[in-house]
């Protein structure tokens, strides 16, 4: 599917035509009629229920024996399951895939111009919306600037559709902790993410970056990684504690936070004892860092799928690191589940390219050991809590937000009807319906 995303994603665009995008009149009522509905923080789904959404938000969920005020445009997912809005929390709308074939992560950065990265972007949120993803936490653009500021700004604005972005703009690592690398020294090659020496660099990064409008800072506290003669999977540690304190304080001060992407040993050992507030991608979990996350309530969002695309040749070293990566992550994974981990649904979707459904990691989440709901509501009411949106978004109460999707079979049976998600509603405007009677 990778070789052939851009035909795929010339069809989404000509499909999209078809799509509807009707936004209710200030104050008018529309009700959904919902046969099932998990509504993202309950134990159990409810069935035959009513929501009724005013302007952008639920007004109230009532029993179908309820009535219908004369005037009220009615929706009817009847024989569907209706759950709220899902919440993808790691996500890369500037990134389009890194397949080697196609020059990797670096023609990323090398080839297009920053519009055509925008456009790319453009495509990337609406194919989230439309897939059921109303929030997304963007976690960085990987050598665009700003431009997620920006597209989250064209969103908001109206001039395109996308879901709620929380985005993080640059990133922030280390001399020698990110791409673009292995060029000739003499080249002053553009990286990824911006680079910092020291927390005084470190805070001034922060500061750039929260006053340009990021809602996160992310930083990277591992970078390349390799199996070493023992085995085992070593990582490179990037910032340092007081780069990372610096960091963490300063975006604590905004009242924001910060995503540490890492993998582990030392770099992981940094970034719990910097203060880091969610954890990416934690490859490799010892039950001492679990320990440490549960004492500091720290959040775990594990991208799992992302690590089965496009492994190295296996007689090769990125070959073994590919394989020793995943070997790790699933005990990882489980050992943080049975200790009851704070566990957020994120993909790094970007990474692996936006043709791909965006709901890949829901079957690698349950085949490791967690239930239907708890994956669900990893990606509605527990993402909602870390984004510190609880009631807003994430769930199907009075008062959120108006994102509701639907499914027409159970994804309790089967996590895997949520890569075929038939309605959309987002703020109260639905974006797409195809379980109209
Ligand atoms: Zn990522």
């Amino acid at each position: 599917m990778r070789r052939h995303h851009v035909a795929v994603l010339a069809a989404f665009l000509c499909a999209s035509a078809g799509i509807t995008l009707a936004q209710s009149p200030p104050g008018a009522l529309t009700v959904i009629r919902a046969g099932t509905l998990i509504d993202g923080a309950s134990d159990t789904p409810a069935h035959n229920k009513l929501i009724f959404v005013r302007g952008e938000r639920i007004e109230k969920i009532a029993d179908a024996s309820a009535p219908v005020p004369a005037g009220a445009k009615v929706i009817d997912l009847s024989s569907a399951t209706v759950l709220p809005g899902l919440i993808d929390s790691h996500t890369h709308i500037f990134l389009w895939g890194e397949d080697p074939a196609k020059g990797g992560y670096d023609a990323n950065i090398l080839f297009p111009a920053l519009a055509q990265r925008a456009a790319r972007a453009t495509v990337a949120v609406r194919r989230a919306l439309e897939q059921g993803f109303t929030t997304l936490r963007d976690l960085e653009t990987e050598g665009a600037g700003y431009g997620d500021v920006g597209i989250k700004a064209a969103i908001a604005e109206g001039t395109i559709p996308g879901p709620r972005l929380f985005v993080v703009t640059r990133a922030i690592s280390s001399t020698g902790g990110y791409n673009l690398e292995g060029y000739a020294p003499e080249l002053d090659m553009p990286k990824g993410a911006q680079l910092i020496d020291g927390p005084i660099e470190a805070r001034k990064a922060a500061r750039e970056q929260l006053s340009h409008g990021a809602d996160w800072i992310k930083v990277y506290m591992t970078h390349r990684s390799w199996v070493d003669r023992a085995g085992n999977l070593v990582s490179q540690p990037t910032l340092t504690v007081d780069e990372l304190r610096a960091i963490v304080d300063e975006a604590h001060g905004w009242q924001r936070k910060v995503a540490c992407h890492v993998y582990g040993g030392i770099g992981m050992q940094r970034a719990l004892d910097g203060g880091c507030d969610s954890i990416e991608h934690g490859l490799d979990l010892t039950d001492a860092n679990i320990a440490q996350m549960l004492r500091q309530g720290t959040w775990y969002c594990p991208t799992i799928a992302v690590y089965y695309d496009s492994w190295a040749p296996a007689d090769t070293p990125a070959g073994r690191r590919d394989r020793k990566r995943t070997e790790l992550h699933e005990p990882s994974f489980k050992k943080a589940l049975a200790a009851g981990v704070k566990i957020v649904y994120g993909t790094d979707i970007g990474g692996i390219p936006w043709s791909e459904p965006e709901a890949v990691d829901f079957d690698y989440m349950v085949k490791f050991g967690m239930k239907p709901m708890d994956a669900i509501r990893s990606a509605t009411s527990r993402a909602a809590d870390m984004l510190d949106m609880k009631g807003e978004i994430g769930v199907l109460a009075p008062g959120a937000y108006a994102d509701v999707i639907a499914v027409s079979g159970d994804p309790l049976g089967n996590i895997n009807e949520l890569k075929n998600v038939r309605f959309v509603m987002h703020n109260g405007a639905t974006f797409k319906n195809d379980l109209a009677k």
